[in-house]
C-alpha cells in the first residue's frame, strides 16, 4: 500500500535546505531567516512542531482504521515527509518544520509538555514566527492545548491539530485538517484567541474542547462553550472568542521550572471507598483532582479520605466524572477545605491544579484560579 503522498516543493526545501547551511541556527532552529522570506513572499511564516499521533501514522492497507502506528509494526512518519505530503499548505504560509518528539501522544509526560511549551515560547518570540501548529495525537490533544493555552506567552496563533484516521487510510482526514491548521495560524484573525484545536473545519477553544469518541473523526467537542468557529474553504470564521483568561495574561511562567507537582485523579463510582485517595497521599501527591459523580457528589467514605488529605496538605478540587457543567463552591466542599472544578473536567483540573500549586498552597487562592481561567 502507498503511503502518504511525498512531494518536494521549493519553498519548503529553501527553508529547510538554507537551515542546513547555515552554523548558526542548529537543526532544531527552523526559523525562516529574513533574507529568506523576502527571497519567497510576503506570506506569514508557520512553524510545525511535530510531536507524532495518527496524523503522523501509518497502517498496512487503505482499510487498517484502527490498527497502524507502532503498535501495528509500522514506522512513524517524520516531520519533513508530513509536511511535503500537502504541499497545498504553502498557499497560506512559508513553512518550517521541526520533529519535537514522534510518539503516541498517550505516551507523552508532563516532562514533554515543558520542552514543548519553553520551544514554543522561543519560538514566539521570534519576529520571523508569525504563528504555530502542533500537530498531535488526539488522544491527550485537549490536555496539550489547555497545557500551552495557560503558559504560552504570545498573542500570535497556537493551532493543534491531528487526525482520527492514518495517513495511509480512505479518506484520511489528516491532510485537510494540517491545511485548516496552517491557514488558522497564518491568519490575523486568529491572534489573541488562545490556543486553538482545528479538526473537522471546527475551530475549539483549549478550554472548551474534549475528545468524545474513540474512533469517528467528529470526535473533538466543546459542551460548555461551543466551537469558537470554523473553517469554510479554508477560511476561518469566529463566532465567539474565549472570555477565561489564557496565553500573555495569565500569572504561569514554567520557563525555568523541570517538573510539575504531583496531581492525581480519583475516578469515583457507586460503592467506591477511600482507598485509592489514600494511596495517592502516601505516594505524594500534592493535589487530587476528585471525579465524582453529578455535581461532584462521592460517597462518605471517600469524602473522609480527601477531607483527610487536606488536612495533611493536599489540596483537593471536587470535579465530575460527568464531562460537562459547573460545580460550583457549595457549603459541603468548602467546610472540607475543598476547591471546586468549576467548568474543568478533570483532566484539564489536573493541569491547572498542577500551575497553581508551582504558585500557592491556599485553596482560595487556587478557587479564584478556577473561576478565572
Ligand atoms: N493514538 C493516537 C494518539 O497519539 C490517537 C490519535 O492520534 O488519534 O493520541
Amino acid at each position: 500500500m502507498k503511503t502518504a503522498k511525498v512531494l518536494s516543493t521549493a519553498a519548503l526545501t529553501i527553508v529547510f535546505s538554507t537551515l542546513a547551511t547555515l552554523p548558526a541556527m542548529a537543526a532544531e532552529q527552523p526559523v525562516s531567516p529574513k533574507a529568506e522570506q523576502s527571497i519567497q513572499n510576503s506570506l506569514p511564516n508557520v512553524a510545525i512542531l511535530a510531536t507524532g499521533g495518527t496524523i503522523a501514522s501509518k497502517g498496512a492497507g487503505a482499510l487498517a482504521l484502527t490498527d497502524y502506528g507502532v503498535g501495528a509494526g509500522q514506522k512513524p512518519v517524520g516531520v519533513q515527509q508530513l509536511v511535503d505530503a500537502v504541499p497545498e499548505i504553502q498557499k497560506f504560509a512559508n513553512i518550517s518544520g521541526e520533529q519535537v518528539f514522534n510518539i503516541g501522544s498517550s505516551k507523552l509526560s508532563t516532562q514533554d509538555w515543558l520542552k514543548l511549551a519553553k520551544r514554543v515560547n522561543e519560538l514566539l518570540k521570534s519576529p520571523s514566527v508569525d504563528g504555530i501548529v502542533i500537530t498531535h495525537g488526539t488522544d491527550t490533544l485537549e490536555e496539550t492545548a489547555y497545557f500551552l493555552n495557560l503558559v504560552t506567552k504570545s498573542n500570535k496563533p497556537v493551532v493543534l491539530v491531528a487526525s482520527m484516521r492514518p495517513a495511509t487510510a480512505l479518506s484520511a482526514d489528516g491532510p485537510l485538517n494540517l491545511v485548516n491548521a496552517v491557514a488558522l495560524a497564518a491568519s490575523k484573525a486568529a491572534k489573541n484567541k488562545g490556543v486553538m484545536v482545528v479538526m473537522n473545519d471546527q475551530i475549539s477553544p483549549a478550554f472548551g474542547v474534549t475528545k468524545t469518541n474513540s474512533t469517528n473523526v467528529a470526535t473533538f467537542k466543546c459542551p460548555d462553550t461551543g466551537y469558537m468557529g470554523y473553517m469554510q474553504n479554508n477560511v476561518p470564521y469566529f463566532v465567539s472568542s474565549p472570555t477565561k483568561k489564557h496565553t500573555v495574561n495569565t500569572e504561569f511562567d514554567i520557563s525555568k521550572l523541570d517538573a510539575l507537582p504531583r496531581v492525581e485523579v480519583n475516578y469515583v463510582v457507586l460503592g467506591s471507598d477511600g482507598k485509592l485517595v489514600d494511596a495517592m497521599v502516601k505516594n505524594g501527591a500534592k493535589g487530587i483532582i476528585n471525579a465524582g459523580v453529578g455535581h461532584a457528589n462521592m460517597p462518605n467514605d471517600v469524602n473522609k479520605s480527601l477531607a483527610e488529605a487536606v488536612k495533611q496538605g493536599v489540596v483537593v478540587v471536587a470535579g465530575s466524572r460527568v464531562g460537562s457543567g459547573m460545580i460550583t463552591p457549595l457549603n459541603k466542599f468548602t467546610k472540607e477545605g475543598y476547591v471546586t472544578a468549576m467548568m474543568h473536567n478533570p483532566q484539564k483540573a489536573r493541569i491547572l491544579l498542577m500551575l497553581a500549586l508551582t504558585k500557592t498552597q491556599d485553596p482560595k487562592e487556587i478557587q479564584r484560579m478556577f473561576n478565572e481561567y
